[in-house]
């Protein structure tokens, strides 16, 4: 039996980032970016209007007030996206919109609340500096800046940032595909017959969505009997997948042939049995690069494995450097026994009480009760070296839910 972080680290000196791939903008959202994205242009391309007004020269404005306005001649209209087609002298404007390029000769805007207009002739009410309402070619992103750099995940900003400097695909790093064996002579599919002693295999479904939920490409391959043909063929039908889940048959029952399968099917087993509750008949090898996850059978056992394992690997795969989820230091809320030896993961909610965070239980914590993952926020890692953690004291949460101190109200406002 090895310990949860020589279990870990096993698994991630295992894994280097997959390959990279071409994808879509729109695509990428989510996606680790794989490549440098610099700049090929100015954006703005070129000066341009952040007010509706008149483009003019600043001398032309000097010392204007509203009592003592200077006056021009306004020689041209300029709506946003059309050239101007004409040069701005001594005495001239050009009534400009918003975003339209400012045109030859001009060096400030001033907003057309500050003007007022009769025929051609406009008065101009205020002193303009020079720049005043222009936003600068390249003010933004300049031709040859890195714009975002390889390895950020790509959120709405970075796919209208991409957009906008004209790049249609980028690179991003490739999802692994994640095949989904479960297992069992008394497992079934969600609808099928349960009479017979028979149960759904809820694994097959927690997983799945987990390898979703970290952004990875799941297969599901369907249910394995408790006999090595059927395991056999259940691995053979995985084998195409990047990353092989099993759930069960890797305890120490008669008839758990998960990790004797595994080996005939080439898999070099890295370990089995971790020091952690739940989750100890954990196995994990590679077979031919890939990453095979022998996960327990129990409903919990399997999720938290999931997570603390096949998550970081998943995400690192796909490029990701933030692999672990969150975590904070909370009060705990009530007595907590464990066994002394193994690391307990145990099923949470915490929140927050000013600027303190507080975490109870969520009541049984049998390996097969699935509510207590339903119920849960964060899981609590205690220390393999205590019996028991007490009320009040400090532990580690990890957060698993992304929505966790969100709020039906905006903070930053007085109503209720
Ligand atoms: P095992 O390790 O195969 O003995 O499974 C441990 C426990 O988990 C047993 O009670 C199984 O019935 C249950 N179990 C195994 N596979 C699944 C599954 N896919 N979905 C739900 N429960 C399962
Ligand atoms: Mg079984």
């Amino acid at each position: 039996m090895i310990s949860v972080e020589e279990a870990l680290s096993h698994i991630l000196n295992s894994i280097s980032p997959l390959d990279p791939e071409k994808t879509d903008i729109l695509n990428a959202l989510g996606r680790v970016i794989g490549e440098d994205i610099y700049s090929g242009r100015n954006i703005p391309p070129k000066d341009n209007s952040a007010m509706d007004g008149y483009a003019l020269r600043s001398d032309d404005t000097k010392g204007a007030t509203s009592e003592a306005p200077a006056i021009v001649e306004s020689i041209e209209d300029i709506p946003a996206g059309y050239p101007s087609q004409k040069t701005i002298g001594r005495g001239q404007a050009a009534r400009i919109m918003t975003g339209a390029f400012v045109p030859e000769g001009a060096d400030t805007v001033v907003k057309v609340e500050d003007t007022d207009r009769e025929g051609n002739r406009v008065k101009i009410f205020v002193e303009s500096p020079r720049g005043d309402n222009i936003r600068y070619s390249g003010e933004d992103v300049k031709i040859g800046d890195l714009v975002i750099p390889k390895g950020k995940i790509a959120g709405p900003a970075e796919v209208g940032m991409l957009a906008s400097l004209g790049r249609s695909f980028i690179t991003v790093y490739q999802r692994p595909l994640v095949a989904i064996i479960a297992t069992g002579d008394e497992i079934v599919d969600v609808d099928e017959d349960t009479s017979g002693d028979k149960i759904i295999s809820s694994n097959s479904y927690s997983i799945n969505a987990q390898v979703r939920e970290c952004g990875a490409v799941a297969l599901q391959t369907g249910i394995a009997k408790d006999r090595e043909e059927s395991l056999i063929a259940a691995f053979r039908a995985a084998s195409r997948a990047d990353v092989i889940i099993s759930s069960g048959g890797v305890s120490v029952g008669d008839y758990d042939f998960v990790k004797d399968v595994m080996a005939q099917m080439g898999t070099n087993i890295e370990f089995w049995q971790v020091a952690q509750r739940p989750g100890k008949p954990l196995a994990f090898g590679t077979m031919q690069g890939k990453l095979v996850f022998g996960l327990p059978g129990n409903p919990v056992s399997s999720m938290i494995t999931f997570e603390e394992y096949v998550r970081p690997a998943l995400l690192k795969m796909m490029g990701r450097e933030e692999i672990f989820r969150r975590t904070v230091t909370a009060t705990l809320m009530e007595d907590v026994k464990k066994k002394r030896g193994l690391k307990h993961f145990i099923r949470a909610r915490v929140k927050k009480l000013g600027t303190n965070f507080v975490v109870s239980t969520t009541g049984e914590q049998g390996s097969g009760i699935l509510k207590s993952m339903v119920l849960a926020n964060g899981i609590i890692v205690l220390p393999e070296d205590i019996s028991l953690a007490k009320k009040g004291d400090e532990v580690t949460v990890q957060l698993i839910d992304d929505t966790f101190e969100m709020s039906s109200k905006p903070e930053y406002l007085a109503f209720q």
